[in-house]
């Protein structure tokens, strides 16, 4: 029963448990697909935004290349430059990101631009990008960070080239500027939450531009920043997720280092927006589990009541059996027990009687039977009473009691002053010593009884044996022993008699 409720509960526990732990499993694998997802989403879109950069910067450096190769080709005249800027303002048309086109000569004064006529002393020989070219021999494209346009004041991005004289020394530098307003009205279109940003970079990090536009952040550098201090070492594109080194969000970040030109596309989501659709199903399924898990507690709680209750039932049903069996046990003991003497009575005097015989058959031993009867008891009674007399055949039936000592004999009482005592497995000899035994006690208990010519009380002793394998029956048992008795009276009293033989019992 204690072990059905242990049982009970480690069930209980293991289903319980198994929900629990079904529950976070899911909830994790979900979590991890979730952001999976997002990092996904992110790279194709920095894979994407990677190669609409790529396309605007070339297209530059073409328009760049072509510009250089004119000014080479047919010199800085006003004719020239007046030309040259017509063909610009075309360019300029057909590029919408392209801000203006400037040439500037070897001492950093403008020569033309596109945007109209050239400010008067206008020179850009402090810029960071003329000091690169006029220092520099190569003639490879140039990107620059970003800067206040000195003519609009917008910010800008600078990609420029170096032309030369004939004879290959520094002639001056093209420019071209890239409105960083043109990039950041695409990247405004694109939908990355609200802790969202896609930036580019340099591969130091250095930021030309970054959605949502900050000021502070143009041309800042982000060195520090994971990506580029660790995972662009290793990988030309990947994912990450740290704390914004801008704004200290942690943002899941997907990164694509351009093949061409020394940029990284960069485009990063919230990471609590971008989880924000799994928290809501994790609430919801986290929910649902604790229901369950509720249901399970209450069923369990019931379900031990229960076993609890029968237990209490059950205990209850055993200690009733309990007495039952008892008061059975003492209504069999008083159904059997003769209430003067506290011997057996005659019933069980008989079954015993039958049983026994058909043992001795069965087991081929002998048996015997004594037949006592107290003499002159009429005259006891007569002469001390009724309740004397009583007393007297209790005082007999004790002294057979103690007499008759082995496990399997029994001494009853047969009919008024009559007893009798079954001897299983007992010859003729054995019985005649019990029966002289008793006779004996009987005579050293002295009992007074005057009206006994012995002066005390005495008894006659009829005895019958059946030898090992008779089959006589117990009626015939009982009267060999009772002719016993009735010749032991006849013969004077106080003394025994033992049948010489049981029909029947022939072998
Ligand atoms: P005998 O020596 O021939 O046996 O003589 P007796 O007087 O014993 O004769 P009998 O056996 O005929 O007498 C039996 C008497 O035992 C009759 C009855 O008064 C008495 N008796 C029988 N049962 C009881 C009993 O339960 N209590 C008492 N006090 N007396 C009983
Ligand atoms: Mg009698
Ligand atoms: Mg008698």
């Amino acid at each position: 029963m204690k072990r059905d409720i242990r049982l009970a509960v480690l069930l209980l526990s293991i289903i319980g448990l198994t929900v629990a732990a079904a529950t976070a499993w899911e909830l994790w694998a979900a979590r991890e697909r979730t952001l999976a997802k997002a990092y996904t989403h992110n790279l194709n879109l920095a894979q994407a935004l990677d190669t609409y950069v790529e396309g605007i910067i070339t297209q530059s450096s073409m328009l760049l290349l072509g510009v250089a190769e004119r000014l080479e080709a047919d010199g800085t005249g006003p004719e020239q430059l007046q030309r040259l800027r017509l063909l610009a303002q075309h360019q300029q048309s057909l590029l919408s990101q392209l801000d203006s086109i400037v040439v500037y000569d070897a001492h950093g004064h403008w020569l033309m631009t596109s945007n109209g006529q050239v400010p008067p002393d206008a020179t850009s020989a402090d810029r960071s990008f003329f000091i690169h070219h006029r220092d520099n021999p190569s003639t490879d494209a140039y990107i620059g960070e970003p800067i206040r346009s000195r003519s609009t004041g917008k910010w800008v991005i600078t990609i420029s080239r170096r032309y030369n004289q004939p004879d290959g020394s520094f002639a001056g530098v093209i420019s071209v500027t890239l409105g960083v307003e043109n990039f950041l009205q695409l990247f405004g279109k694109i939908d990355i939450g609200r802790h969202g940003a896609i930036g580019v970079t340099t591969v130091n990090g250095q930021v030309l531009v970054r959605y949502p536009f900050r000021q502070g952040d143009m041309g800042r550098v982000l060195s520090h920043s994971p990506i580029f201090s660790g995972y662009l070492d290793h990988a030309q594109v990947g994912t990450a997720s740290f704390n914004s080194s801008l704004d200290g969000i942690e943002r899941i970040y997907a990164f694509r280092k351009n093949e061409r030109y020394p940029l990284v596309t960069t485009v990063a989501l919230g990471k609590d927006e971008a989880l924000a659709s799994w928290r809501a199903d994790a609430l919801r399924t986290v929910g649902i589990a604790f229901g369950l898990l509720l249901v399970i507690v209450i069923i369990g709680c019931l379900m031990i009541l229960a076993i609890k209750r029968r237990i209490g039932t059950e205990t209850l049903l055993v200690a009733a059996r309990e007495e039952l069996l008892k008061a059975n046990r003492q209504l069999e003991v008083l159904a059997s027990r003769d209430p003067l003497t506290g011997l057996q009575n005659r019933r069980s005097f008989d079954d015993r009687l039958s049983s026994e015989l058909r043992r001795a058959q069965r087991e081929r031993t002998p048996l015997a039977l004594l037949l006592i009867d107290v003499d002159y008891f009429k005259r006891f009674n007569d002469t001390y009473g009724h309740p004397a007399g009583d007393d007297c055949l209790r005082s007999v039936g004790q002294l057979l009691a103690d007499n008759v000592r082995r496990p399997g004999d029994l001494t009853a009482r047969y009919g008024g002053e009559e007893l009798a005592v079954i001897l299983p497995n007992t010859d003729s000899a054995g019985a005649q010593s019990v029966a002289e035994q008793i006779l004996q006690h009987l005579w050293q208990s002295n009992l007074t009884h005057v009206g006994s010519p012995f002066g005390r009380v005495t008894a006659s002793i009829g005895i019958a044996a059946l030898p090992a394998g008779s089959e006589a029956s117990a009626a015939a048992l009982i009267s060999a022993a009772d002719q016993a008795l009735y010749r032991a009276k006849a013969a004077g009293r106080n003394r025994l008699d033992c049948a010489p033989g049981v029909p029947g019992s022939e072998q």
